[in-house]
C-alpha cells in the first residue's frame, strides 16, 4: 500500500510537472507573440513620428512648393490652380441661389435666400445623400444624369417656398471637390479623378457643361452659373461671416486647401485682371509630396494598391477615406504575424472595410471595457479579444490619427508662412504689427467635424509650430455645409461672369 502510494505520488508529480512545463511553454510562446505585436506597434510609432523639427521642415517645404507652383505650370506637385475668384462675398448679396455639391462621399443640394444682410442668411433647404458606389466607375452620362435627376427632385419638392418668381431663371453653383483647371468662374475641365472615382471618358471635359447638358436633357430651366472648388466655397462662406478669413481647408473624404494670394505673386498668370489685387488659389494640396514625410510600409502598400498610385501622397496620409485603411493594414499585419487576434479574419483582408468613423469610435471609446472597440473588431471578424488587445487597437488608431492631424497642422502653417502670417517675418514683408493681424482659417469636412481627437491633435500641433504668441492671432473656424452654402454666396457676389485668358 505504502509503495503504491509512493508510485501514485510520483506519477502525479510527473503529470503536474509536464502540465506546468506545457503551461510555461505556452506562456513563453504567448509572450513572444505579444512581443512581436508590440514590436510592430513600436515600428509604426517610430515611422509615424512627427517631432516639431520635422513639422517645421514640412511647413518650409509646403511654402516652397506653393511658390514653385505659382511660378510656372507644372512647377510643383502643388497645382496651385487659378480660380478666377477675386471678390469674396461680404454680406451684401441678395437673391435666391442654389448649389449642388459633389463631394467624395456625399452630394448635397441647398437653396439659400439672401436679403442683403449677413445676419439674415437663410438656408431654406438642404439635402445630403451618400453617393451610390456604383457611380464611382460609371460613365459621365450616368453620373450627370444622376445629379440632374436628384436636383429635379429637390426643386420639385420646394413648391412655392423659394421666393422665386416663376419668370426668374434659377441660378446654380456647382461645387466640385476634384481638381479642375478653371477657364473662368463658370467653366473648367477635369484634371483627374481622386478619392476612388474613375470615370475615364471625363478627363478633359468641361464639368459645368456636362451638368448643364444633363439638366437641359431633363428640361430643367436652371443655369449652371458657377463652378466652384469645395475649398473655395468654404472660403467664401468663412469670408462672408468673417472678413479676416484668408484660407480654407477641407478634411473630409479627401483633403485640400485654398487661400487668398496677391495677383502679382501668381507669376504664371500673365494677365489676372482682378479688381481686388488678389485671387483665390486652389492649392490641391492632397498631391503635396516631400521625402521628409513620415511614410510607413502601410502607406506604401496602400498607395501601390490604389487606383491613383504615385499620386495624392499627402491626401493618402490625412484624408478620411484612407485613415481607416491604414489602421486596417496594421491590424492585418499583426494578426498575420501573431495569433493575438485569433485566426486571420477574411473580412480584414478587404480593402477599406474599416472606415475612419469606426477608427474615431474606437479611439474615443470611453466605456470601461472598451466595448466599442470590441464591437467594431467583431464586425471585422475578430471576436473575443482581451482587454490588452483592445488597448493595442486603440493605440494604433491614436498613432495614425495623430500623425494625420500633425501633418494637417503643418499644411495650415505652410499657408500662413506663405502669406506672411506665421510670425516668422518670411514671405511677404510686413511690419510686425501687420504680421500679427488676426487670421482666420475656415475648416470643414466630416473628418474634422466628427473626430474630436483629430481636431485636438491638429490644434496642439499648430500651437507648437506657431508658438503661443502667434497662435493666439490665428483662429481655426469650423463650419458645416460651408462649401455648398459658400458656393451659392460666391455665385451671388460674382454674378457678372468674367473670363480671363488661360495661362
Ligand atoms: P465629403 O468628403 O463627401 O464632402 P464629408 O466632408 O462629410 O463628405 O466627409 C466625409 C468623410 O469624413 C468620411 O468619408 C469619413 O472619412 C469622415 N468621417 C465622417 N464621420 C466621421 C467620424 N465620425 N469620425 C471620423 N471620420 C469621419
Ligand atoms: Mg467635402
Amino acid at each position: 500500500m505504502g509503495r503504491f502510494l509512493v508510485m501514485l505520488t510520483a506519477a502525479a508529480a510527473v503529470v503536474a510537472c509536464s502540465v506546468a512545463t506545457v503551461m510555461v511553454r505556452r506562456r513563453i510562446k504567448r509572450r513572444r507573440k505579444w512581443r512581436k505585436v508590440v514590436g510592430i506597434l513600436r515600428d509604426l510609432e517610430e515611422s509615424c513620428e512627427t517631432p516639431l523639427g520635422r513639422l517645421r521642415q514640412m511647413v518650409d517645404a509646403i511654402a516652397v512648393e506653393m511658390q514653385a507652383g505659382l511660378v510656372s505650370e507644372g512647377g510643383s506637385k502643388l497645382k496651385m490652380l487659378l480660380t478666377f475668384v477675386d471678390d469674396l462675398p461680404n454680406g451684401s448679396e441678395r437673391g435666391t441661389y442654389y448649389a449642388l455639391h459633389l463631394g467624395g462621399s456625399y452630394f448635397r443640394m441647398i437653396r439659400v435666400y439672401l436679403t442683403g444682410q449677413r445676419s439674415s442668411l437663410e438656408v431654406q433647404d438642404v439635402e445630403r445623400h451618400s453617393i451610390p458606389t456604383s457611380l464611382l466607375n460609371s460613365t459621365s452620362e450616368v453620373l450627370f444624369d444622376f445629379l440632374a435627376s436628384s436636383l429635379q427632385g429637390f426643386i420639385e419638392k420646394e413648391g412655392d417656398t423659394s421666393n422665386l418668381s416663376q419668370f426668374v431663371k434659377r441660378e446654380l453653383a456647382f461645387t466640385f471637390s476634384f481638381p479642375v483647371k478653371q477657364t473662368s468662374i463658370s467653366s473648367g475641365v477635369l484634371i483627374k479623378w481622386t478619392k476612388g472615382f474613375a470615370i475615364s471618358e471625363m478627363a478633359g471635359e468641361d464639368i459645368a457643361e456636362c451638368l448643364q447638358g444633363a439638366l437641359n436633357r431633363r428640361g430643367l430651366d436652371i443655369h449652371v452659373a458657377a463652378l466652384v472648388n469645395d475649398t473655395v466655397g468654404a472660403l467664401s462662406f468663412g469670408h462672408y461671416h468673417d472678413p479676416d478669413t484668408i484660407a480654407a481647408v477641407v478634411f473630409g473624404t479627401g483633403s485640400n486647401a485654398c487661400y487668398l494670394e496677391r495677383t502679382d505673386a501668381i507669376i504664371k498668370c500673365q494677365n489676372p485682371r482682378t479688381t481686388s489685387g488678389s485671387m483665390v488659389v486652389n492649392m490641391e494640396w492632397g498631391n503635396f509630396w516631400s521625402s521628409r514625410l513620415p511614410r510607413t510600409r502601410y502607406d506604401v502598400e496602400l498607395d501601390a494598391e490604389s487606383l491613383n498610385s504615385n499620386d495624392m501622397g499627402f491626401e493618402k496620409m490625412i484624408g478620411g477615406m484612407y485613415l481607416g485603411d491604414i489602421v486596417r493594414r496594421v491590424i492585418l499585419r499583426m494578426s498575420q504575424e501573431s495569433d493575438v487576434f485569433g485566426p486571420i479574419s477574411s473580412i480584414l483582408l478587404t480593402p477599406f472595410v474599416l472606415r475612419t468613423n469606426s477608427v474615431s469610435a474606437m479611439h474615443e471609446d470611453d466605456t470601461p471595457e472598451l466595448q466599442e472597440v470590441a464591437r467594431i473588431l467583431k464586425d471585422l471578424g475578430v471576436s473575443e479579444v482581451p482587454m490588452k488587445v483592445r488597448k493595442l487597437v486603440m493605440k494604433i488608431c491614436d498613432v495614425v490619427t495623430r500623425r494625420a492631424a500633425r501633418l494637417a497642422a503643418a499644411g495650415v502653417a505652410g499657408i500662413l508662412k506663405k502669406v506672411g502670417r506665421d510670425g516668422s517675418g518670411g514671405g511677404r514683408r510686413r511690419s510686425d504689427k501687420q504680421m500679427m493681424r488676426r487670421t482666420v482659417v475656415a475648416v470643414e469636412g466630416g473628418l474634422y467635424s466628427n473626430y474630436k481627437m483629430f481636431r485636438e491633435y491638429m490644434d496642439e500641433a499648430l500651437r507648437e509650430i506657431l508658438g503661443e504668441d502667434v497662435a493666439q492671432h490665428v483662429v481655426i473656424k469650423a463650419m458645416e455645409d460651408g462649401s455648398s452654402i459658400g458656393s451659392a454666396l460666391l455665385l451671388a457676389s460674382s454674378h457678372s461672369v468674367r473670363t480671363i485668358p488661360p495661362v
